[in-house]
């Protein structure tokens, strides 16, 4: 056999085993798709309203809008072991609002007021600062517009409030009426990950 046709059959040995991987991958994919192995889910590293350095600007609020489910699947989720129990949390409070009688900001973000405030342990009268509060949101009332997203992260915040799509809300379309509206193409299909079903015991009592 020549090198001409024995590179010529290496060739086409290749291209056969790559494309019968490839057709093995879709399949296998499929199959996990069909499981409810995979899932949409929001990226936090991608989406605006998480993303550092995405300040001074509105809220992404096409998570809510764009969903099919009329109160969309995507809900704002507040990780207790990232979050800073503040006095002034910037995702609580519209800090930009007229302060009152007890040195606070006297409107909340939220338009639906999700999110409830509720003190750690003894206060300290002296010190405001050397107050906790236990920030949970109630997702039932939540509608993912991401605007304590945007709120929670740094200067101010400490990025423990990201979106989430709950795999019970969903209705896990072919195509994700989301991902194919996000500019940052943020809403992906991924593994689904165990803890993301709604859980409103998540909080410290
Ligand atoms: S559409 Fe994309 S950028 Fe906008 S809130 Fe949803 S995930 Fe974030
Ligand atoms: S995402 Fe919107 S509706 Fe949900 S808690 Fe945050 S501000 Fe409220
Ligand atoms: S897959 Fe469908 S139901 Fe789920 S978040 Fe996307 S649009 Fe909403």
């Amino acid at each position: 056999m020549s090198d001409a046709v024995s590179r010529r059959e290496l060739l086409s040995k290749l291209v056969r085993g790559s494309v019968l991987a490839g057709m093995g991958g879709a399949a296998l994919f499929l199959v996990k798709k069909a499981n409810g192995e995979i899932v949409w889910q929001v990226d936090a590293s991608r989406c605006v309203n998480s993303r550092l350095g995405e300040v001074g600007v509105e809220a992404c609020t096409l998570c809510t809008s764009e969903c099919v489910v009329s109160l969309s699947a995507v809900r704002a989720v507040n990780d207790f072991s990232k979050c800073g129990r503040c006095n002034v949390c910037p995702a609580y409070f519209d800090i930009t609002s007229a302060v009152n009688e007890l040195g606070l900001p006297s409107q909340k973000l939220c338009p639906r007021d999700a999110i409830t405030r509720k003190m750690i342990g003894a206060a300290d009268p002296e010190d405001p600062a050397n107050n906790f509060y236990e920030y949970v949101i109630d997702e039932e009332k939540c509608d993912g517009c991401g605007r304590c997203v945007m709120k929670c992260k740094a200067p101010l915040g400490l990025g423990s409030i990201t979106l989430k799509v709950r795999y019970n809300k969903c209705l896990d379309c072919n195509r994700c009426a989301i991902s194919l509206s996000c500019p940052k193409d943020a809403v992906t299909q991924v593994p689904k990950m165990a803890g993301l079903e709604i859980k409103l015991a998540e909080h410290t009592e």
